[in-house]
């Protein structure tokens, strides 16, 4: 029998509309028309524009750049070596909003003192991190102001004495805000991020507000702060979209309301089954398709405006172009294998209990306690080689994950333990039937077609170069 000639190095593939795709572990890919397909995974295709699209993507076992290819990985997958940069604090259980979909704890409920805040920051600041971000998060943080401003001001202090790079975050409804806390927060270069789930009467039903009109205070502070800085991250106001039933079909508009603030940013996000939402699934959660439909108007109406000059990216899309495009990044702690519960990112509640992620924490509210790793007066050793981060990086492996090891776009995607438990009820979770991964799926493939086309690649590239 004759050998083959361009003996194929390992592969997954996924046919769409427009040819096959063709990818490798380390995020080398090729879409290939059927016909070079079938000789590819036979080894037999031996000229043409395809063997040179596979071997610069590493995919002809005898033509690999193995140096290239191992420092790439090394590059990537630095973090691994690290500990976790993102801390997130949850200054206050309180809240003045009833969203509908509240994930985070609305009402009333417990808070963090002042001095808890700074033994949070010292935990922080334990990890073996050259550079830390600390993010206020609540219910609404601003809602305990005392605790945020010893949290920013004794971290800030700890970051000169150590040398450590720190950046300091706030996510806020923004409902309290006044201009001597925006001027605190700009003085002490505190990013500021809002919610807003689109045009007013959408933002307003799924945000209600007892103080009056929640989209009237986020747009008032979203621009008072891009009037103070410029306008641009860092340091620019950012805002999170949560997407409901109410928001299905209405893609283009919450676009466009993105557009006319100037943020530079809009997050097409599904909503996830905790906090208030499988309460109220009925009512405000819809299926994967459902979203995907939502997902192609929206990202489709920010490439239009994108032609007409109008400067918004798509973050989702903008994290996955990024990955597929070439430049490893890992930074985006629920979109990397394994992901980054524990050894990324860190939560701490107000009664100093310290979970895998802020995810982790949200389902100890429900009851769920699997996420928590201990308290601030553990030691770092203990809090990091703890049972629940080992449990995650486990489950988050992709190539342990049965469906995720055959899946085409294993290389740029990542599981989550904490949707898992709270969907399918435990870490592993079961990919076939996993409403995230049918989402994440669609969304690489409507990527990939995009891809496909010239004039989409080019804004994409443009993307990537801003
Ligand atoms: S468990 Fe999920 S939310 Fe938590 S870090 Fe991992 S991917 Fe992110
Ligand atoms: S989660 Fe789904 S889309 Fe992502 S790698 Fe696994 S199977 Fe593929």
């Amino acid at each position: 029998m004759k050998k083959p000639q361009s003996k194929p190095s390992y592969f997954n593939f996924r046919r769409l509309p427009h040819g096959v795709l063709v990818a490798g572990d380390l995020g080398g890919w090729a879409l290939l028309t059927p016909a070079e397909f079938k000789l590819f995974s036979s080894g037999k295709l031996t000229k043409g524009p395809g063997l040179a699209k596979l071997e610069r993507a590493g995919l002809i076992s005898s033509r690999l750049d193995f140096d290239a290819l191992c420092a790439d990985w090394r590059d990537s997958n630095d973090y691994l070596e690290r500990g976790p940069g993102l801390h997130i604090l949850v200054l206050t259980q309180n809240c003045n909003h009833g969203c509908v979909y509240c994930q985070a704890g609305s009402g009333r409920g417990a808070s963090m003192s002042p001095a808890a805040a700074r033994r949070a920051v010292d935990f922080a600041f334990s990890a073996p991190v050259e550079g830390l971000t600390l993010e206020f998060q609540g219910g609404e943080p601003l809602l305990n102001w005392p605790a945020l401003k010893a949290a920013a001001l004794y971290a800030r202090s700890k970051a000169a004495k150590t040398g450590k790079e720190l950046a300091l975050a706030l996510v806020s409804n923004f409902s309290t805000m006044t201009e001597e806390k925006a001027e605190f927060l700009i003085s002490n270069d505190i990013s500021v991020c809002t919610s807003l789930d689109g045009p007013a009467d959408l933002h307003n039903a799924n945000r209600p507000f007892s103080g009056g009109d929640s989209h009237a205070r986020a747009v008032k502070w979203i621009k008072y702060f891009q009037r103070r800085r410029g306008g641009l991250p860092p340091g620019g106001p950012s805002a999170l979209l949560t997407v409901t039933r109410a928001s299905l079909g209405r893609a283009p508009e919450i676009v466009d309301e993105y557009a006319r603030l100037k943020l530079p940013y809009v997050f097409l996000r599904p909503l996830t089954p905790m906090g208030q939402a499988p309460k109220r699934w009925g009512e405000i959660g819809y299926g994967p398709e459902e979203f995907l439909e939502f997902y192609r108007a929206g990202l489709n109406r920010v490439l239009a405006l994108n032609r007409r000059g109008v400067k918004i990216k798509e973050k989702t899309a903008f994290l996955l172009v990024k990955k597929i495009l070439g430049s490893q990044d890992n930074k985006y702690v629920d979109l990397r294998c394994p992901c980054g519960a524990g050894l990324g990112q860190l939560a701490y509640d107000c009664d100093g209990g310290i979970y895998t992620c802020d995810e982790g924490r949200m389902l100890a509210r429900d009851g769920d306690n699997s996420f928590r790793l201990g308290g601030v007066r553990d030691g770092y050793a203990r809090i990091i080689n703890s049972f629940p981060v080992k449990a995650c990086a486990l489950s988050s492996s992709l190539d342990l994950q049965p469906a995720c090891a055959r899946c085409a776009y294993k290389a740029w995607c990542g599981a989550c333990p904490a949707y898992n438990s709270a969907a399918q009820g435990g870490f592993w979770g079961s990919m076939p039937s996993n409403a995230r991964c049918r989402i994440l799926t669609g969304v690489f493939d409507h990527i990939f077609a995009l891809l496909a086309g010239k004039d989409n690649l080019n804004i994409f590239n443009q993307w990537l170069e801003n």
